[in-house]
């Protein structure tokens, strides 16, 4: 198993700064023994233009054997014949593969982490590299290598290796001879890149995948596979296919690469939800003065705490956060999805304690009723109720109205008689594609009115956006208040 990195450089930036970076000096061959052979390091050439490192990794089959860790194939005693020769007999002395990277990872693991005391300003600078791989194990052929590597910045050269160069016509084997090429990467970033890869490619790890292999994926992956466009398969080959590994890691990249996003990004996301929700006016959009409205109810209700029932990305739980009437807010939904992007839009995990204090965001399903949301003064259903199925709707009213018996209850939801105004809205169209329904101002009343009755509330309505004479308002909004309250409010 072998692999070369090549650099090259000037007299001001000498090539064998490839020495420091990788910590192993160019006038010495150095070995290191592995737990599965033997690694030498050396440098073929080592000058200011050009300066050349390789890795050559004596793989021993029997310390291989011995070590018990071949993959499940024949534990040798009592295994097939065959099989046993297969552990003695196979391709892992010659070829690049997951021993390879562990090599690499072991022999430069400074390097690996871009520590370089000596040349700090080189390492985090990207260098002229090029790589080779004479042959290198590549499950899914040439294509995959380019769609694994490139994505990266590297230009790849890939050349599949036939299986006997005297009798071409027995065709290609499945190796390939590797060269990547890049100006734009960094040493360290290089080499995380084979790390991973390498054993993707040879999809054969010869070694027991633990959990903690999703903790090394994610480490020498940071910066790049969170983006990567085959990042599914580079996560479940790396974790051997091992499904439940594979979707914890594939969560983890999700919450990394949501992290990642700079605040730009979640305000695109905003405006394109936004933009999906509903056609927008000017000057204030409608989304904006929902808010200001369910603000003003909740305030005149005198609510010190608060839950945000279905409270999507968390813009209203963001600007009851502002007020500081609002003593306790918590805001809950059915999409993991939608909290996530919440709890980055809140910035939860920078926040200070006593801000932190106040604020709380859970997944949960309001067809269910739960305990955790019982004793609050206030709960703001906006824009939730049309998002459910008309037969599943009851079951939301009892978790709400009947089990956890806020004080108050704001629901907001479209008048669909204002659709006409929508210039952009085709005629008999709802505004989202997942409202299931949509009331006339006489179809919201009704309901309203028939929860209230049947729960114990007393209800008043309130127009959001301009109140069309014709027409109505474009958000309607029922604010209901418990009839006992009333009771105990005239008895104080
Ligand atoms: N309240 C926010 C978001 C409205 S979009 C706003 O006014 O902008 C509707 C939200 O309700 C979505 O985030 C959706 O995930 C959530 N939702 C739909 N059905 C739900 C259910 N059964 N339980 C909890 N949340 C639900």
């Amino acid at each position: 198993m072998f692999l070369t990195i090549s650099t090259s450089g000037t007299a001001a930036l000498p090539a064998t700064d490839l020495g420091f970076l990788l910590h192993k000096h160019p006038d010495n061959a150095q070995r290191f023994s592995t737990s599965y052979g033997t690694a030498h390091v050396f440098y073929p050439e080592a000058d200011a233009e050009r300066c050349t490192a390789a890795l050559l990794l004596e793989v021993d089959t029997v310390a291989l054997v011995r070590r018990g860790k071949g993959k499940g194939k024949g534990k040798g005693r009592g295994g097939a014949p065959d099989a046993a020769l297969a552990q003695y007999v196979n391709d892992r002395p010659y070829a690049a593969s997951s021993l390879l990277a562990v090599a690499l990872s072991g022999v430069f693991s400074s390097a690996l982490r871009g520590v370089c005391n000596a040349r700090p300003e080189r390492a985090a600078a990207p260098l002229p590299l090029r790589i080779e791989i004479p042959a290198l194990p590549a499950r899914g052929g040439p294509e995959l290598v380019r769609r694994l590597f490139e994505p990266l910045g590297w230009a790849v050269t890939v050349e599949p290796v036939a299986l006997d160069t005297e009798f071409p016509q027995w065709g290609a084997s499945r190796y390939v001879r590797l060269v990547l090429e890049s100006e734009a990467l960094t040493l360290a970033e290089a080499l995380r890149h084979l790390y991973v890869l390498l054993p993707v490619l040879d999809d054969a790890k010869h070694y027991w995948v633990a959990s903690d292999e999703v903790d090394k994926l994610l480490r020498a992956g940071e910066g790049w596979l969170p983006r990567h466009p085959e990042q599914k398969l580079i996560t479940s080959r790396y974790l051997s296919r091992r499904w439940s590994l594979t979707r914890q890691a594939m969560e983890r990249l999700e919450l990394v690469r949501l992290a990642e996003a700079d605040d730009s990004e979640v305000e695109a996301i905003d405006n394109a939800v936004e933009e999906e929700t509903e056609t927008e006016e000017r000057p204030a959009p409608l989304a904006v003065q929902r808010r200001e409205a369910i603000v003003a109810a909740l305030s005149a209700s005198g609510a010190a705490r608060v839950l945000d029932l279905g409270c999507g990305q968390g813009q209203l739980v963001q600007e009851l956060l502002r007020d500081v009437r609002f003593t306790e807010i918590v805001g809950v939904d059915v999409s993991m999805r939608a909290l996530t992007i919440a709890s980055r839009r809140l910035k939860l995990d920078r926040m200070g304690e006593r801000q932190a204090s106040r604020v709380q965001l859970f997944q949960g399903s309001l067809a269910y009723t739960d305990n955790r949301l019982k004793g609050y003064d206030a709960a703001v259903l906006s824009e939730v109720v049309e998002h459910l199925d008309l037969p599943r709707l009851p079951a939301l009213e009892y978790a709400v109205f009947g089990h956890a018996r806020p004080r108050t209850v704001l629901v907001t939801t479209p008048n669909v008689e204002y659709n006409v105004r929508w210039e952009t809205l085709p005629a008999g169209h709802v505004r989202h594609g997942d409202h299931r329904f949509e009331w006339t101002r006489e179809e919201f009343r009704a309901w309203a009115a028939a929860v209230a009755e049947r729960y114990g509330y007393g209800t008043e309505f309130v127009p959001v956006g301009p109140d069309d004479p014709e027409v109505g308002p474009p958000t309607q909004m029922a604010v209901f208040h418990r009839n006992d309250t009333e009771k105990e409010a005239k008895a104080a």
